[in-house]
Protein backbone atom coordinates (compact mmCIF):
# COMPACT_ATOMS: atom_id res chain seq x y z
CA UNK A 1 0.00 0.00 0.00
CA UNK A 2 1.43 3.24 -1.13
CA UNK A 3 1.51 6.57 0.97
CA UNK A 4 -1.20 7.86 -0.92
CA UNK A 5 -3.31 4.81 -0.34
CA UNK A 6 -2.90 5.41 3.17
CA UNK A 7 -3.66 9.05 3.11
CA UNK A 8 -6.99 8.22 1.05
CA UNK A 9 -8.12 5.42 3.15
CA UNK A 10 -11.87 4.94 3.55
CA UNK A 11 -12.13 8.24 2.23
CA UNK A 12 -12.82 7.19 -1.55
CA UNK A 13 -15.54 6.21 -3.26
CA UNK A 14 -19.21 7.67 -3.83
CA UNK A 15 -18.58 9.91 -0.85
CA UNK A 16 -16.63 12.83 -2.11
CA UNK A 17 -17.22 15.07 1.43
CA UNK A 18 -14.36 12.69 2.87
CA UNK A 19 -12.05 14.76 0.91
CA UNK A 20 -11.75 16.96 4.07
CA UNK A 21 -10.54 14.25 6.09
CA UNK A 22 -8.05 13.86 3.51
CA UNK A 23 -6.72 16.92 3.70
CA UNK A 24 -6.54 17.02 7.99
CA UNK A 25 -3.95 14.58 7.49
CA UNK A 26 -1.89 16.39 4.50
CA UNK A 27 -2.09 19.28 6.95
CA UNK A 28 -0.95 16.96 10.16
CA UNK A 29 1.47 15.88 8.34
CA UNK A 30 3.06 19.10 7.00
CA UNK A 31 2.63 20.71 11.13
CA UNK A 32 4.13 17.85 12.19
CA UNK A 33 7.34 17.60 9.84
CA UNK A 34 7.41 21.21 11.18
CA UNK A 35 6.80 20.68 14.59
CA UNK A 36 10.05 18.31 14.44
CA UNK A 37 11.93 21.00 12.29
CA UNK A 38 11.05 23.22 15.74
CA UNK A 39 12.57 20.80 17.79
CA UNK A 40 15.85 20.48 16.38
CA UNK A 41 15.96 24.34 15.69
CA UNK A 42 14.87 24.48 19.69
CA UNK A 43 18.03 21.88 20.77
CA UNK A 44 20.25 23.95 18.60
CA UNK A 45 18.97 27.75 20.43
CA UNK A 46 19.07 25.39 23.86
CA UNK A 47 15.51 26.09 24.73
CA UNK A 48 14.01 23.18 26.33
CA UNK A 49 10.45 24.76 26.33
CA UNK A 50 10.68 24.86 22.63
CA UNK A 51 11.73 20.59 22.41
CA UNK A 52 9.05 19.55 24.97
CA UNK A 53 6.78 21.77 23.50
CA UNK A 54 7.85 20.62 19.70
CA UNK A 55 7.61 16.94 21.05
CA UNK A 56 4.23 17.20 22.37
CA UNK A 57 2.85 18.87 19.39
CA UNK A 58 4.27 16.14 17.27
CA UNK A 59 2.70 13.87 19.45
CA UNK A 60 -0.38 15.66 19.44
CA UNK A 61 0.10 15.53 15.46
CA UNK A 62 0.45 11.86 15.32
CA UNK A 63 -2.36 10.99 17.58
CA UNK A 64 -4.84 13.58 14.97
CA UNK A 65 -3.67 11.45 12.07
CA UNK A 66 -4.38 8.15 13.74
CA UNK A 67 -8.03 9.38 15.14
CA UNK A 68 -8.86 10.25 11.30
CA UNK A 69 -8.82 6.83 10.96
CA UNK A 70 -11.53 6.16 13.61
CA UNK A 71 -13.49 9.60 14.31
CA UNK A 72 -15.97 10.99 12.19
CA UNK A 73 -15.71 13.94 9.55
CA UNK A 74 -16.10 16.83 11.25
CA UNK A 75 -14.81 15.48 14.97
CA UNK A 76 -11.45 15.30 12.66
CA UNK A 77 -11.77 18.53 11.62
CA UNK A 78 -12.25 20.44 15.26
CA UNK A 79 -9.73 18.37 16.58
CA UNK A 80 -7.49 19.65 13.90
CA UNK A 81 -9.00 23.04 14.29
CA UNK A 82 -8.29 22.97 18.23
CA UNK A 83 -4.52 21.78 17.90
CA UNK A 84 -3.87 24.36 15.13
CA UNK A 85 -4.97 27.15 17.49
CA UNK A 86 -2.77 25.32 19.97
CA UNK A 87 0.04 25.20 18.07
CA UNK A 88 -0.32 28.83 16.84
CA UNK A 89 0.06 30.14 20.36
CA UNK A 90 2.84 27.81 21.51
CA UNK A 91 4.97 28.79 18.40
CA UNK A 92 4.17 32.78 19.04
CA UNK A 93 5.19 31.46 22.49
CA UNK A 94 8.59 30.26 21.49
CA UNK A 95 9.46 32.41 18.24
CA UNK A 96 6.88 36.03 19.31
CA UNK A 97 4.92 37.99 16.54
CA UNK A 98 7.52 38.95 14.22
CA UNK A 99 7.70 34.98 13.34
CA UNK A 100 4.13 34.78 11.46
CA UNK A 101 2.73 31.67 13.57
CA UNK A 102 -0.76 33.43 13.30
CA UNK A 103 -1.14 33.51 9.91
CA UNK A 104 -2.21 30.02 10.41
CA UNK A 105 -5.53 31.00 11.26
CA UNK A 106 -6.53 31.85 7.80
CA UNK A 107 -5.80 27.75 6.99
CA UNK A 108 -8.27 27.67 10.09
CA UNK A 109 -10.70 29.71 7.99
CA UNK A 110 -10.41 28.21 4.81
CA UNK A 111 -10.38 24.46 6.53
CA UNK A 112 -13.77 25.40 8.38
CA UNK A 113 -15.78 26.99 5.38
CA UNK A 114 -14.75 23.44 3.04
CA UNK A 115 -15.59 21.57 5.74
CA UNK A 116 -18.57 22.75 7.21
CA UNK A 117 -22.01 22.53 5.14
CA UNK A 118 -23.50 25.38 7.59
CA UNK A 119 -24.81 28.56 5.62
CA UNK A 120 -22.85 31.87 4.98
CA UNK A 121 -24.20 33.41 7.97
CA UNK A 122 -22.34 30.97 10.20
CA UNK A 123 -19.34 30.85 8.78
CA UNK A 124 -19.06 34.37 8.37
CA UNK A 125 -19.39 34.08 12.38
CA UNK A 126 -16.56 31.92 12.36
CA UNK A 127 -14.59 34.11 10.42
CA UNK A 128 -15.58 36.93 12.95
CA UNK A 129 -14.65 34.61 16.01
CA UNK A 130 -10.97 34.06 14.21
CA UNK A 131 -10.76 37.46 14.17
CA UNK A 132 -11.21 38.23 17.25
CA UNK A 133 -8.97 35.49 18.10
CA UNK A 134 -6.38 36.81 16.19
CA UNK A 135 -6.62 40.44 17.58
CA UNK A 136 -6.44 38.74 21.06
CA UNK A 137 -3.03 37.00 20.31
CA UNK A 138 -1.87 40.54 18.37
CA UNK A 139 -2.33 42.67 22.05
CA UNK A 140 -1.14 39.45 23.89
CA UNK A 141 2.58 38.95 21.86
CA UNK A 142 2.70 41.75 19.86
CA UNK A 143 4.94 43.25 22.68
CA UNK A 144 5.69 39.91 24.73
CA UNK A 145 9.43 38.76 25.00
CA UNK A 146 9.70 35.19 23.07
CA UNK A 147 11.02 31.98 25.13
CA UNK A 148 13.59 31.66 22.50
CA UNK A 149 15.75 34.80 21.76
CA UNK A 150 16.63 35.34 18.08
CA UNK A 151 19.28 37.49 16.09
CA UNK A 152 17.38 39.03 13.31
CA UNK A 153 18.81 36.80 10.35
CA UNK A 154 17.47 33.77 12.69
CA UNK A 155 13.94 35.51 13.53
CA UNK A 156 13.98 36.29 8.98
CA UNK A 157 14.72 32.34 9.00
CA UNK A 158 12.00 31.38 11.17
CA UNK A 159 9.46 33.44 9.53
CA UNK A 160 10.26 32.31 5.92
CA UNK A 161 9.73 28.57 7.65
CA UNK A 162 6.69 29.81 8.73
CA UNK A 163 5.51 31.60 5.53
CA UNK A 164 7.14 28.37 3.24
CA UNK A 165 4.64 25.74 5.61
CA UNK A 166 1.50 28.44 5.29
CA UNK A 167 1.96 28.28 1.68
CA UNK A 168 2.51 24.60 1.21
CA UNK A 169 -0.83 24.55 3.65
CA UNK A 170 -3.28 26.86 1.80
CA UNK A 171 -2.14 25.23 -1.64
CA UNK A 172 -2.92 21.84 -0.52
CA UNK A 173 -6.26 23.31 0.73
CA UNK A 174 -6.90 25.31 -2.61
CA UNK A 175 -5.58 22.25 -4.83
CA UNK A 176 -7.77 19.69 -3.29
CA UNK A 177 -10.92 21.56 -3.71
CA UNK A 178 -10.52 23.80 -6.24
CA UNK A 179 -9.77 20.57 -7.97
CA UNK A 180 -12.76 19.22 -6.68
CA UNK A 181 -15.07 22.04 -8.04
CA UNK A 182 -13.79 22.07 -11.44
CA UNK A 183 -14.03 18.07 -12.13
CA UNK A 184 -17.61 18.52 -10.81
CA UNK A 185 -18.26 21.38 -12.86
CA UNK A 186 -17.00 19.46 -15.84
CA UNK A 187 -19.06 16.59 -15.35
CA UNK A 188 -22.30 18.87 -15.21
CA UNK A 189 -21.49 21.04 -18.06
CA UNK A 190 -21.20 17.31 -19.93
CA UNK A 191 -24.11 16.19 -18.15
CA UNK A 192 -26.19 19.45 -19.39
CA UNK A 193 -25.05 18.63 -23.08
CA UNK A 194 -25.48 15.02 -22.85
CA UNK A 195 -29.21 15.97 -21.30
CA UNK A 196 -29.84 18.43 -23.47
CA UNK A 197 -28.90 16.07 -26.40
CA UNK A 198 -31.18 13.18 -25.35
CA UNK A 199 -34.27 15.93 -25.14
CA UNK A 200 -33.40 16.71 -28.83
CA UNK A 201 -33.24 13.53 -30.12
CA UNK A 202 -35.30 11.00 -31.69
CA UNK A 203 -34.28 7.89 -29.56
CA UNK A 204 -34.88 5.08 -32.36
CA UNK A 205 -33.37 7.05 -35.20
CA UNK A 206 -31.17 9.45 -33.34
CA UNK A 207 -32.26 12.42 -35.91
CA UNK A 208 -33.61 16.04 -34.24
CA UNK A 209 -36.86 14.94 -32.87
CA UNK A 210 -40.19 17.36 -34.17
CA UNK A 211 -39.33 19.59 -30.82
CA UNK A 212 -35.64 20.15 -32.02
CA UNK A 213 -36.59 20.65 -35.55
CA UNK A 214 -39.16 23.16 -34.95
CA UNK A 215 -36.75 24.95 -32.89
CA UNK A 216 -34.33 25.39 -35.71
CA UNK A 217 -36.24 26.33 -38.31
CA UNK A 218 -37.79 29.37 -36.05
CA UNK A 219 -34.36 30.48 -35.39
CA UNK A 220 -33.67 29.88 -39.37
CA UNK A 221 -36.28 31.74 -40.20
CA UNK A 222 -36.21 34.66 -37.82
CA UNK A 223 -32.63 34.90 -39.04
CA UNK A 224 -32.17 33.93 -42.55
CA UNK A 225 -35.06 37.04 -44.17
CA UNK A 226 -31.60 38.43 -46.89
CA UNK A 227 -30.94 34.43 -47.79
CA UNK A 228 -33.24 31.21 -49.02
CA UNK A 229 -35.04 28.77 -46.77
CA UNK A 230 -36.28 25.50 -48.00
CA UNK A 231 -37.73 22.63 -46.51
CA UNK A 232 -39.38 19.21 -47.16
CA UNK A 233 -41.63 16.49 -45.77
CA UNK A 234 -40.97 12.88 -46.45
CA UNK A 235 -42.90 10.10 -45.73
CA UNK A 236 -42.38 6.23 -46.55
CA UNK A 237 -44.85 4.64 -49.11
CA UNK A 238 -47.36 2.14 -47.78
CA UNK A 239 -45.39 1.79 -44.52
CA UNK A 240 -48.07 -0.05 -42.83
CA UNK A 241 -47.47 -2.96 -45.51
CA UNK A 242 -43.94 -3.10 -44.29
CA UNK A 243 -44.99 -3.52 -40.95
CA UNK A 244 -47.81 -6.27 -41.75
CA UNK A 245 -45.72 -8.01 -44.16
CA UNK A 246 -42.02 -8.20 -42.44
CA UNK A 247 -43.32 -7.62 -38.62
CA UNK A 248 -42.96 -3.96 -36.41
CA UNK A 249 -39.58 -5.08 -35.38
CA UNK A 250 -38.32 -5.15 -39.42
CA UNK A 251 -40.10 -1.85 -39.81
CA UNK A 252 -38.28 -0.32 -37.15
CA UNK A 253 -34.75 -1.51 -38.90
CA UNK A 254 -36.20 0.34 -41.54
CA UNK A 255 -36.73 3.47 -39.88
CA UNK A 256 -33.37 3.55 -37.98
CA UNK A 257 -31.53 2.57 -41.59
CA UNK A 258 -33.63 5.61 -43.49
CA UNK A 259 -32.21 8.04 -40.51
CA UNK A 260 -28.54 6.68 -41.18
CA UNK A 261 -29.13 7.44 -44.78
CA UNK A 262 -30.65 10.91 -44.46
CA UNK A 263 -27.91 12.10 -41.33
CA UNK A 264 -25.18 11.07 -43.69
CA UNK A 265 -27.05 12.89 -47.00
CA UNK A 266 -27.67 15.70 -45.11
CA UNK A 267 -24.18 16.26 -43.30
CA UNK A 268 -22.89 19.11 -44.00
CA UNK A 269 -26.00 20.45 -45.98
CA UNK A 270 -28.63 20.80 -43.20
CA UNK A 271 -30.54 19.37 -40.60
CA UNK A 272 -32.98 15.89 -40.85
CA UNK A 273 -35.70 15.39 -38.28
CA UNK A 274 -38.17 12.86 -37.32
CA UNK A 275 -41.29 14.51 -37.57
CA UNK A 276 -43.48 11.86 -36.90
CA UNK A 277 -43.95 8.30 -36.80
CA UNK A 278 -42.38 7.27 -40.59
CA UNK A 279 -42.06 11.31 -41.79
CA UNK A 280 -39.41 13.08 -42.14
CA UNK A 281 -38.52 16.82 -42.31
CA UNK A 282 -35.34 17.81 -44.16
CA UNK A 283 -34.29 21.74 -43.85
CA UNK A 284 -32.26 23.31 -46.38
CA UNK A 285 -30.76 26.56 -45.06
CA UNK A 286 -28.98 29.06 -47.78
CA UNK A 287 -30.82 26.52 -50.44
CA UNK A 288 -33.43 27.65 -53.05
CA UNK A 289 -36.22 25.53 -54.14
CA UNK A 290 -34.02 24.38 -56.82
CA UNK A 291 -30.58 23.82 -55.29
CA UNK A 292 -32.86 21.48 -52.40
CA UNK A 293 -34.39 19.72 -55.56
CA UNK A 294 -31.43 18.30 -57.02
CA UNK A 295 -29.92 17.43 -52.95
CA UNK A 296 -33.73 15.57 -52.44
CA UNK A 297 -33.69 13.55 -55.73
CA UNK A 298 -30.20 12.34 -54.74
CA UNK A 299 -31.51 11.73 -50.81
CA UNK A 300 -34.27 9.62 -53.25
CA UNK A 301 -31.97 7.54 -55.03
CA UNK A 302 -30.36 6.74 -51.78
CA UNK A 303 -33.57 5.13 -50.15
CA UNK A 304 -34.22 3.91 -53.16
CA UNK A 305 -31.01 1.72 -52.87
CA UNK A 306 -31.60 0.91 -49.34
CA UNK A 307 -31.88 -3.05 -49.12
CA UNK A 308 -32.33 -4.66 -45.43
CA UNK A 309 -32.09 -8.51 -45.28
CA UNK A 310 -35.07 -10.29 -43.54
CA UNK A 311 -35.98 -13.76 -42.89
CA UNK A 312 -38.82 -13.86 -45.86
CA UNK A 313 -36.31 -12.02 -48.43
CA UNK A 314 -35.20 -8.28 -48.79
CA UNK A 315 -36.93 -5.45 -47.73
CA UNK A 316 -36.87 -2.26 -49.97
CA UNK A 317 -38.86 1.59 -50.11
CA UNK A 318 -39.63 4.29 -51.17
CA UNK A 319 -40.63 7.49 -50.25
CA UNK A 320 -42.51 10.43 -51.15
CA UNK A 321 -40.92 14.20 -51.15
CA UNK A 322 -43.07 17.55 -50.44
CA UNK A 323 -40.33 20.44 -51.05
CA UNK A 324 -40.79 23.90 -50.77
CA UNK A 325 -38.97 26.97 -50.73
CA UNK A 326 -38.99 29.19 -47.57
CA UNK A 327 -41.77 32.18 -48.23
CA UNK A 328 -40.61 34.65 -45.75
CA UNK A 329 -43.95 36.44 -45.91
CA UNK A 330 -45.89 33.62 -44.84
CA UNK A 331 -45.48 32.45 -40.81
CA UNK A 332 -43.79 29.38 -40.85
CA UNK A 333 -46.64 27.03 -39.74
CA UNK A 334 -47.88 28.01 -43.14
CA UNK A 335 -44.32 27.13 -45.40
CA UNK A 336 -44.65 23.85 -43.15
CA UNK A 337 -48.33 23.43 -44.41
CA UNK A 338 -47.18 24.09 -48.13
CA UNK A 339 -44.99 21.38 -47.98
CA UNK A 340 -47.21 18.83 -46.36
CA UNK A 341 -49.29 19.51 -49.17
CA UNK A 342 -46.96 18.67 -51.52
CA UNK A 343 -46.01 15.59 -49.75
CA UNK A 344 -50.02 14.61 -49.76
CA UNK A 345 -50.05 15.47 -53.59
CA UNK A 346 -47.37 13.42 -54.11
CA UNK A 347 -48.93 10.48 -52.82
CA UNK A 348 -52.16 10.95 -54.38
CA UNK A 349 -50.66 10.78 -57.14
CA UNK A 350 -48.96 7.59 -56.86
CA UNK A 351 -46.11 8.04 -54.33
CA UNK A 352 -42.31 7.73 -54.84
CA UNK A 353 -41.56 10.85 -56.22
CA UNK A 354 -40.44 14.69 -55.52
CA UNK A 355 -43.25 17.37 -55.90
CA UNK A 356 -41.81 21.06 -55.71
P1 LIG B 1 -48.60 6.00 -47.26
O1 LIG B 1 -47.84 5.57 -48.46
O2 LIG B 1 -49.92 6.60 -47.63
O3 LIG B 1 -47.82 6.84 -46.37
O4 LIG B 1 -48.99 4.65 -46.53
P2 LIG B 1 -48.43 4.17 -45.15
O5 LIG B 1 -48.82 2.74 -44.96
O6 LIG B 1 -47.00 4.48 -45.06
O7 LIG B 1 -49.19 5.13 -44.16
P3 LIG B 1 -50.08 4.88 -42.92
O8 LIG B 1 -50.27 6.20 -42.29
O9 LIG B 1 -51.30 4.12 -43.30
O10 LIG B 1 -49.22 3.98 -41.99
C1 LIG B 1 -48.11 4.43 -41.33
C2 LIG B 1 -47.61 3.31 -40.48
O11 LIG B 1 -46.41 3.65 -39.85
C3 LIG B 1 -48.58 2.94 -39.39
C4 LIG B 1 -47.73 2.80 -38.16
O12 LIG B 1 -47.92 1.60 -37.52
C5 LIG B 1 -46.31 2.85 -38.70
N1 LIG B 1 -45.42 3.42 -37.75
C6 LIG B 1 -45.45 4.65 -37.19
N2 LIG B 1 -44.43 4.79 -36.31
C7 LIG B 1 -43.75 3.62 -36.30
C8 LIG B 1 -42.58 3.13 -35.61
O13 LIG B 1 -41.97 3.81 -34.80
N3 LIG B 1 -42.17 1.89 -35.88
C9 LIG B 1 -42.82 1.07 -36.78
N4 LIG B 1 -42.34 -0.13 -37.00
N5 LIG B 1 -43.91 1.52 -37.41
C10 LIG B 1 -44.37 2.74 -37.21
MG1 LIG C 1 -46.35 6.46 -45.16
MG1 LIG D 1 -47.47 9.01 -42.64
Amino acid sequence: MSFLDVIKKDTTGENEANKIVVLVRILSIVLDIFSLFSIIVSSIWDSRFGVISGAVSVIVGILILIATYNIGRMASVYCFLTWTLLWVIINLELYGWFCGAQTFLLVMIMMFYFASYANGGKKTVVSGIIFIIYMLLFFEYNEKTALITLSTDAKLMVRALFMGTLIICTSVVAYLFSHDSQTMESKLIEYNKMLKEKANTDPLTGLLNRGAAMERLVTLATNLHDECLSICICDIDFFKKVNDTYGHNMGDQVLIKIGEVLKQQMKGIGSAARWGGEEFLLIFPRKNGDEALQLVYGIQSQIRNIKIPCENGIITVTMTFGLTEYDFNSELDYNIMEADNKLYLGKDSGRNKVVY
